[in-house]
């Protein structure tokens, strides 16, 4: 069965201002490359805009009434020292995490294998009551609890090796059994959470810091020797990966030094346990990535994995 490809042009019109590394140039940079003719067997669907439904079993009313009424109609305005939104904002949050839900809906009912979401604003940092490092809506989150609400999973893991550690998707799972997240990040890098002592209400969170300059020697072992036997012992009914890849050697926000071949065996590492455990159901939700080269070659080769050419 095919892979899915979610995206949306109102992704783009997130406007974070002429300077921010989180630019819309990002998203066209990946649309670009899957356009290619080697992706021509890609399924293409438009993100939807998720309902405030799908958002709340993930963020209270509040959280969303502050993120809407932050939103200026015209320019740009601050919700932190690099969190930004424009008039485009909503618009872009609501097609991200709506994208999540219809890659969900499309896997669940048996339509496609797996499927990438390329979107903006990314997810991952964003917590159920604050929006932060770029992130608005945590698209994973709503992504998970929508596999729960409306076809009755009750076990969803996410390994996101995004170099950040993704405090938000932490923030949303440690407390609930039934959501398991594992990370490989940068350690000392922003947020400066994710310490291994960090374990969640049933040992559902696996944090794996990586020293500056780690190379993809430390992130294969992190994955191999501490993630997939946790996530093993969880039995993952539906696989995702928050695939932020600034962990690559060029990107300028982080001193990791991973390369386009550690994203492909992670992407196929998960697939293998997705086929163990669950018909192969793979989501995977873009997240970082500032070095457009970097990014656009990761994406191709990530997507190519997730279609097993
Ligand atoms: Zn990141």
């Amino acid at each position: 069965m095919p892979t899915l490809y979610v995206s949306h042009h109102a992704c783009i019109d997130h406007d974070t201002g002429d300077f921010h590394p989180e630019s819309g140039d990002r998203l066209r940079a990946v649309q670009r490359i899957l356009e290619a003719e080697d992706f021509m067997l890609l399924h293409r669907q438009e993100a939807p805009a998720a309902t405030d439904e799908q958002l709340l079993r993930v963020h209270p009313q509040a959280h969303l009434d502050r993120v809407f009424r932050t939103i200026p109609a015209e320019g740009l305005r601050h919700i932190d020292g690099d969190t930004l939104v424009s008039p485009g904002s909503g618009e872009a949050a609501r097609r991200s995490a709506g994208a999540v839900v219809v890659a969900v809906d499309a896997i669940m009912r048996g339509e496609v294998t797996n499927a990438f979401c390329a979107v903006r604003p990314p997810g991952h940092h964003a917590e159920a009551e604050r929006a932060m490092g770029f992130c608005l809506f945590n698209n994973v989150a709503v992504g998970a609890l929508h596999a729960r609400a409306e076809y009755g999973l009750e076990r969803v893991a996410v390994f996101d090796w995004d170099v950040h550690h993704g405090n938000g998707t932490q923030d949303i799972f440690q407390t609930d059994p039934g959501l398991f997240y594992a990370s490989t990040h940068e350690a000392g890098n922003f947020p400066n959470s994710g310490f291994p002592s960090e374990r969640g209400v049933a040992g559902n969170i696996v944090n794996c810091p990586l020293p500056p300059g780690s190379t993809g020697d430390a992130f294969r072992a992190a994955v191999e020797q501490t993630i997939e036997p946790a996530m093993r012992a969880f039995r993952p009914q539906l696989v995702m990966i928050s695939a932020g890849f600034d962990g690559h050697a060029r990107d300028p926000l982080a001193h990791l030094r991973l390369q386009v071949a550690d994203f492909v065996w992670a992407t196929q590492r998960m697939m293998a346990i997705a086929d163990e455990f669950c018909d192969s159901r793979v989501i995977s939700v873009l997240e970082g990535g500032y070095d457009l080269r970097a990014l656009a070659g990761s994406v191709n080769a990530h997507v190519r994995a997730l279609m097993g050419v």
